[in-house]
């Protein structure tokens, strides 16, 4: 019997046999081209599959399997309540697969088997369940015409959804998107990111598993210049669900004005503030969630809150702080429970991190951190990194680095740190610090983001959405918003004698 050991996890992650083809119609299928990329782990550099490589004519494969089966009805025309039964199932086979699931991710991405096995695939099950039961308790209205008129306006899926995906939590991605896009009685064709196409794969085979009828959950793993592009331009497509960059999301916008107009959902990049006021009591809890709120996941998360504001008189007593809880997060190998940090998901992005690191130590003050390390000599390792002092027109308060990387900034009146705070092109979370419950509202209000946590960072739960304002995007993921979102408004007028 497995425990929680590295020996235990290692000997699981021996054990795996990993699903590297498209999932197209109910079936595992090669591309056309017969072309196929390697999946990588970060961590070692191992090859762990080849993965097909989905092309134009692998979407069009995909796009028509769902629009058949949209068509005839198989899922779309299914009452709620049997969707709901299916999906419970799902729901339980991702949960009867839980090990499974997180090594596909840590393996693939390099995020801490721990965190994947209590957080990211518990989470799938959760909200697959949660949008399985939601969807027979919704209701559709009725006008208010009056006799002689009955005018039902009702919510009807959209048809094919097409959902493209980053790799920072490929399974709660691709979960986010799918579960709530099939509820809605859609059908879906997933192109995740290339980086960690693997849990999508098997995703597609348990939800098949579980009831799924072919054709209406595709995955369609490949490069975004292609696979992803002939989503974004498919012109049978009826809505685009993506979360990725900012500069990518862009692109989707344009793909929709070139091709059939499809409707464009983009949840994208942030740089997210948390500010901490003098008031605040507890200002150890405060440092553990600030030093949580960056480091987690490698500082690979959307709403990561990668710039510090602290109040000037406290400043320097909370950057110490921070720099203790740094050091003890040191990376180690994902499959290790007593690691504390993964691996960074590939070489390009590593790269990328160190390059803002470089020019950070030229232009602020590194307090910890700040070198790229290995582990048992390999992999794509980055210190949990600090810089002090930050000017807030620097890059490294500015642009999304990505990676475990904090810029800390002191402040001196509410005013200025709400307005440092908003001076951002992103809006995609924030978080504020204070027992002062008048201050707490007034920041909150003031606060341009899609959400905002008050003495705690990046709360988050099925029941309320998630996204963002300004650049970091108008789609919504999460809660019955997000259902509403892969549906038409549909207005039916009946006449009758009155
Ligand atoms: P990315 O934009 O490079 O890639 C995202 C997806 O888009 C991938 O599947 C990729 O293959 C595809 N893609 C890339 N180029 C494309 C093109 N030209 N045409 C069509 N598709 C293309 O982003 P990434 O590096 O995978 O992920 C990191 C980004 O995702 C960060 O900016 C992060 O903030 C963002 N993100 C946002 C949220 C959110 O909810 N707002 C959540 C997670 C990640
Ligand atoms: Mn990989």
């Amino acid at each position: 019997m497995l425990d929680n050991t590295h020996e235990d996890w290692k000997s699981r992650a021996a054990g795996l046999t990993f699903r590297g083809q498209a999932f197209i119609d109910g079936k595992f299928t090669d591309a056309a081209s017969g072309k196929t990329f390697d999946s990588i782990n970060p961590a070692t550099g191992a090859v762990l599959t080849p993965v097909a490589e989905c092309d134009e004519e692998d979407v069009n494969r995909a796009v028509a399997a769902g629009r058949v089966a949209f068509e005839d009805g198989r899922w779309s025309r299914m009452a709620p309540g049997d969707r709901k039964t299916v999906m419970l199932k799902l729901a339980d086979l991702i949960r009867e697969n839980l090990e499974e699931m997180a090594l596909l991710d840590s393996l693939d991405m390099g995020k801490l088997v721990t965190d994947a096995v209590t957080i990211d695939a518990p989470g799938s099950a959760h909200f697959f369940q949660w949008y399985a039961e939601a969807i027979d308790k919704v209701y559709d209205e009725v006008a208010p015409t009056g006799p002689g008129d009955l005018a039902l306006v009702s919510r009807v899926p959209l048809g094919v959804v097409g959902a493209v995906t980053p790799w920072n939590f490929p399974l709660d991605m691709a979960t986010w998107k799918a579960a709530a896009a099939l509820a809605a009685g859609n059908s879906v064709v997933l192109k995740p990111a290339e980086q960690s196409p693997l849990s999508a794969l098997r995703l597609a085979e348990l939800a098949a598993e579980a009831g799924v009828p072919d054709g209406v959950f595709n995955v369609v793993p490949g490069f975004g210049v292609t696979a992803g592009k002939a989503l974004g331009l498919h012109m049978d497509v009826d809505c685009l669900a993506f979360t990725g960059s900012t500069a990518i999301g862009k692109m989707f916008m344009q793909y929709s004005g070139q091709s059939n107009l499809k409707q464009v959902w983009p949840e994208t990049g942030g740089k997210s503030p948390n500010l901490v006021f003098a008031d605040c009591e507890d200002l150890d809890a405060a440092a553990d969630m600030a030093a949580f709120g960056i480091f987690f996941n490698q500082g690979e998360v959307c709403s990561a809150n990668s710039r510090l504001y602290v109040e000037r008189s406290i400043k320097d007593a909370f950057v110490e702080k921070m720099i203790a809880r740094a050091q003890a997060m040191q990376p180690g190998d994902p499959l290790d429970p007593t690691s504390k940090m993964g691996a960074i998901v590939d070489e390009k992005q590593t790269q990328g991190i160190m390059r803002f690191v470089e020019e950070g130590k030229k232009t602020a003050n590194l307090v910890t951190g700040g070198e790229r390390v290995t582990v048992e000599g390999k992999g794509c390792f980055v210190q949990p990194t600090i810089f002090d002092d930050v000017a807030h027109d620097n890059p490294l308060a500015r642009d999304e680095i990505f990676g475990p990387v904090l810029s800390v900034i002191p402040f001196d009146t509410e005013e200025q740190a709400v307005a440092m705070a908003n001076d951002s092109i992103y809006g995609l979370a924030a978080s504020v610090w204070t027992d002062n419950l008048s201050r707490a509202c007034r920041v909150s209000d003031k606060l341009m983001a899609g959400s905002v946590s008050v003495n705690t960072v990046d709360a988050l739960s099925a029941m309320t959405p998630f996204g963002g304002m300004k650049q970091s995007g108008f789609g919504r993921d999460l809660s019955l918003h997000s259902l509403e979102k892969y549906t038409a408004l549909k207005t039916t007028w009946i006449k009758y004698q009155a």
